[in-house]
């Protein structure tokens, strides 16, 4: 069976990876691709996006509303304000849901959450499945060495990007704290600038480069006195992300209730 897959976010960049990689897959066709009202890609066709050959989809046109009527599970990369509007949706439909904007406040997750707790859905602020894998791969790491170790985070992005670390390499610093029992509250140095001591035992830094069109790029060091290990994760391109939430959406698919996670539809969990 095919999986009925409505993408929002027609005109933004993960919308389009999305969209690009379910008309790319055997299993699954584009079943509606929503724009945000008033853009310009509102009635025009979706195969304009990737040249997508099925007759099915060719008829397929842009909208600016969501109908979930002969829609399996939703994916969306939006905005927080968009996604829970279309989160409330898909809670009165009963459709799954991938989620992957960024940005929420406490409240709004609070309200996502509730939102959507009569269905099954997956939210993850990296799809990616190298950074799920590496999050397992730190937490192992953390456990081994972690104790002995320096641990330093480097992340990478575009130009672009206002918010610094990233949502990722917090999580990987989230995903060592766990491991080790300590709280990433506590260890995390942000900024050194100030500081003029040795490096404090038990700290986790960050660093941060912002430079030209770097889709993503992680590093995390385990310095001890002797050896250096390195976990590092390159994004070359945001089909990584648009592959992991449609591996996601077919998860979800038949799925009890629930909040899933990219552990979970993994096999990581
Ligand atoms: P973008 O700005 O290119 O696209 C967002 C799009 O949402 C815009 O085109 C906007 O018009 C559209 N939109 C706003 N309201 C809408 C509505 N009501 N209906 C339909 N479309 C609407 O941004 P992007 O790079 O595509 O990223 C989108 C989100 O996904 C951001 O929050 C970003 O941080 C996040 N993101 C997550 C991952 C991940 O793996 N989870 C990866 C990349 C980006």
């Amino acid at each position: 069976m095919t999986l009925r897959v409505a993408v929002t976010g027609a005109s933004g960049r993960m919308g389009q990876a999305v969209a690009r990689a379910v008309m790319a897959d055997e299993k699954a066709s584009l079943a509606a691709l929503v724009a945000r009202p008033g853009s310009t890609l509102v009635g025009t066709p979706v195969n304009t996006l990737g040249g997508d050959s099925d007759s099915q989809t060719s008829s397929l046109v842009i909208t600016d509303t969501l109908s979930l009527a002969g829609v399996d599970v939703v994916v969306d990369f939006t905005l927080p304000t968009s996604t829970l509007a279309n989160a409330s949706l898909c809670a009165s439909a009963g459709v799954p849901m991938v989620i992957g904007t960024t940005g929420f406040s406490d409240e709004q997750l609070t309200e996502l959450e509730a939102g959507l707790s009569s269905v099954a859905s997956c939210r993850a602020a990296n799809f990616s499945t190298g950074v799920n894998l590496a999050y397992r791969l730190l937490a192992i790491a953390a456990e081994v060495m972690g104790s002995e170790s320096d641990i330093e985070i480097h992340e990478a992005h575009h130009k672009h990007k206002i918010d610094a670390p990233s949502g990722t390499a917090l999580a990987m610093g989230q995903a060592i704290t766990d491991a080790m029992g300590t709280s990433l509250n506590d260890v995390a140095r942000f900024d050194r600038s100030a500081v003029r001591e040795p490096r404090e035992t038990g700290s986790i830094g960050f660093s941060v480069t912002r430079a030209g069109d770097i889709v993503g790029e992680h590093t995390v060091m385990f310095g001890t006195e002797g050896e250096r290990l390195e976990i590092t994760h390159k994004a070359s391109s945001r089909n990584a992300f648009a592959a992991g939430a449609l591996r996601a959406a077919h998860f979800l698919w038949g799925k009890p209730a629930g909040n899933y996670s990219m552990a979970d539809v993994l096999g990581l969990s």
